[in-house]
């Protein structure tokens, strides 16, 4: 079957900033991934939480096409995570992170994936990132994404997962962090040296730049007036293009181009609310009406 497996983070965010505050909001890279992706394609999430998960928070992904039979209930607290954005959202810092129930976590993966399956890597502990990949890689297409924290902590063994990745997703400021180039191409570049066969690097509302071995292409972002909460903006990203991919079930440069483009239009939604609350309205008009207006925005 066509899916998108996402191993990553769900988490309870607690967010302040310009856009105002949100407390214990279901976050997370997997759930914000599965979320975007089951509006193309069926979604499945390998993560773990607490008994303190609040069910309203679960409730969130019914109705979606999400499969939940790796999201596994352990003892222990669920992961949390708070940030703090500036003024203009210029910067954001990490107030807290707390792994909670996902130290040590070693999912249950019984087999390996078919070719015709997406493996997604979303942003969690590289260790947990190599576990899945070496239990469920098999012939899948593997994406990988990471944060600066990783990056910092656990650079060795994300490297490792690298040489396995067929498209890796970083924003601009991981990019420059983890290649040591301050220049975009540059880093893109060197970053393909690592292994992935593409590169996908975010930034923000500037727009998307795809490193791939025929050269680089460009999506802008759409300009937006309602801008709330950039929280998942990439994890929605990776999963609205990855689970374009899935759908069509190819991988050519072409469909990842449309995929990038159907991904811009999603994260351009979900940054307009805290957590997935915009994404839930989201109908199939307002997502053809983005899609001609990004069009038309990039039209020679
Ligand atoms: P993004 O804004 O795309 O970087 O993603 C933010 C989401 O990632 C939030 O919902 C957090 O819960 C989650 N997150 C933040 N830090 C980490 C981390 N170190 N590992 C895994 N997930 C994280």
């Amino acid at each position: 079957m066509n899916e998108v497996v996402i191993v990553g983070s769900v988490a309870l965010d607690t967010i302040d900033g310009p856009g105002g505050h949100a407390g214990d909001a279901l976050g997370g890279s997997a759930s914000y991934a599965a979320y975007s992706a089951s509006f193309f394609s069926r979604a499945c999430i390998i993560a773990c939480i607490g008994p303190d998960f609040p069910a309203a928070a679960k409730k969130v992904f019914d109705g979606r096409n999400i499969d939940l039979t790796g999201l596994e209930t352990v003892p222990g607290t669920t992961f949390r995570w708070s940030g703090k954005y500036a003024k203009g959202f210029v910067t954001r810092e990490t107030m807290k992170l707390d792994l909670g129930v996902f130290a040590g976590f070693k999912p249950a993966i019984r087999s390996a994936l078919p070719e015709s399956s997406i493996l997604f890597l979303a942003n969690i502990d590289p260790d947990l990132q190599m576990d899945v990949l070496e239990k469920a890689g098999g012939k899948a297409l593997v994406a990988t994404d990471t944060i600066d924290h990783w990056i910092r902590a656990k650079g060795d063994v994300l490297r490792k997962a690298l040489a396995r990745t067929d498209i890796f997703f970083l924003n601009d400021e991981e990019a420059r962090l983890i290649s040591g180039e301050d220049n975009l191409v540059r880093a893109g570049k060197s970053i393909m040296a690592m292994g992935p066969k593409f590169v996908v690097l975010k930034k923000g509302e500037h727009g998307a730049m795809l490193f791939s071995a025929s050269g680089i292409s460009v999506v802008p972002a759409l300009p937006l007036e309602d801008f709330r909460d950039p929280t998942g903006a990439g994890d929605t990203f990776a999963g609205a293009m990855l689970g374009f991919m899935a759908r069509e079930g190819k991988r050519d440069l072409d469909t990842m181009r449309l995929a990038m483009a159907h991904a811009t239009v999603m994260s351009s939604f979900v940054v307009e609310d805290f957590s997935m609350e915009r994404l839930r309205r989201v109908t199939a008009a307002d997502m053809g009406e983005r899609m001609d207006r990004l069009r038309e925005l990039a039209r020679f």
